[in-house]
């Protein structure tokens, strides 16, 4: 039995011993147990691990590579395992959790087939749903680092630029949007040019990401370079961010793309992961998105991103892109679940398209973990604010 006394951190909850997700609380840096957290700053974790922990900020530990992440979570696992409190050990509650790191350069991916085609559909009603690199590479672009927040910060709804039948208008956008998203926050040396099994050592660990969009200002801006205005206003993040030690058992190979990819991208033994995300809308549930139904993986993703010889440094974040499964409830988006706004979701009796001031998104995670354990992805919420009023 545990020194560590709570009903939530058994090997059956999401956030028991398996999970030790790290966060940062008013008390510094600490690890998720169960419903509370143990801080990490009085503990004997020795020369090597302690000043990587003192901090208020995961930033040193990031830095610190695949070697010491290891072995400061074999030395935690003894800690919150052991039968009596070791000497400085002492837990805390959850509230006031901080970024828990310095968010370097945030790259959003495009990776879950179904997302894909289904906003080509909605966007190109008249061509081809899927373009044809997208089976060839993994798709992706550099999203604005300064705006990543964490889980729990107000969205205002943004202005931006938007087509009308009378020309272009600045307003608040009308059509506000989630995407449930995966993120990998990547730690290690300073690196380019990876493959895909060198890349795994450059991912600290897993978190969840909501992509806010705003749709229309999406439509009229994004041909031909991409996403702008309408996603650099926020990108949520979990405030627990889980190792991806963790995610051992999860490992699954992605559906096939249907062609042969180049061999910078080829791997070994793919990483997919098996998770299972849900989104609630007002506290309803609204989908059930499948991480194991993406098609590229992130270390395909970094060996892609670093291919041409820009780097990966700690701190860079990595979104998976939309989850979205094949069925109508495991679409990761309110665009894909309203179709572009023409089938309204029904959310606690009202009928909903896009969001409305006041409404609070929550998406949460897990996957499988060794002998049978449930591994947690900590909560990503937020709540709209109104737009400000210029
Ligand atoms: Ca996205």
């Amino acid at each position: 039995m545990s020194w560590i006394e709570d009903p939530a951190f058994t090997a059956d909850e999401p956030f028991g011993p398996q999970t030790l997700p790290y966060g940062v609380l008013p008390g510094g840096i600490a690890v998720r147990v169960g419903d509370q957290a143990l801080l990490l700053r009085g503990l004997a974790l020795g020369e090597r691990l302690g000043p990587l922990v003192a901090t208020g900020t995961l930033d040193a530990l990031l830095a610190a590579g695949r070697p010491a992440w290891s072995e400061l979570r074999a030395r935690l696992v003894e800690i919150v395992s052991a039968a009596s409190a070791p000497r400085g050990a002492e837990l805390a509650g959850l509230d006031g959790a901080v970024l828990p790191f310095t968010v370097a350069d945030y790259v959003d991916f495009y990776s879950s087939r179904h997302h894909a085609e289904n906003v080509g559909r909605i966007f190109r009603p008249d061509g081809e749903a899927l373009l044809p690199n997208w089976t060839h590479l993994p798709i992706g672009y550099h999203g604005r680092a300064g705006t990543v927040v964490v889980s729990g910060t107000p969205v205002v709804r943004p202005h931006g630029q938007r087509r009308t039948s009378a020309g272009p208008v600045f307003e608040p956008t009308r059509r506000l949007d989630i995407e449930a998203e995966v993120g990998f926050v990547c730690g290690g040396p300073v690196a380019s040019r990876l493959t895909p099994s060198q890349a795994v050592d450059h991912v600290f660990g897993v978190a969840l990401v909501n992509d806010w969009s705003a749709r229309d200002v999406q439509a009229w801006e994004y041909q031909p370079l991409g996403p702008f205005l309408g996603k650099s206003f926020a990108t949520s993040v979990s405030a627990w961010i889980t190792p991806l030690e963790a995610f051992a058992v999860a490992r699954v190979s992605p559906p096939p793309l249907g062609n042969d990819v180049l061999p910078y991208l080829v791997e070994e033994r793919p990483w997919g992961l098996d998770v299972d995300l849900e989104v609630e809308w007002n506290g309803v549930v609204v989908s059930r998105p499948p991480f194991r139904e993406m098609s590229w993986t992130f270390a395909q993703q970094l060996a892609h991103l670093s291919a041409n010889g820009a780097t990966v440094r700690p701190g860079d974040l990595i979104a998976s892109g939309t989850v979205s499964g094949p069925a109508r409830d495991e679409r990761g988006s309110f665009l894909e679940l309203s179709w572009g706004g023409k089938e309204p979701v029904v959310v606690g009796g009202d009928e909903r398209t896009f969001l409305e001031d006041g409404d609070t998104v929550r998406i949460t995670a897990t996957a499988p973990g060794e002998s049978g354990s449930v591994v947690g992805l900590a909560e990503v919420v937020g709540t709209v604010s109104p737009a400000d009023e210029r």
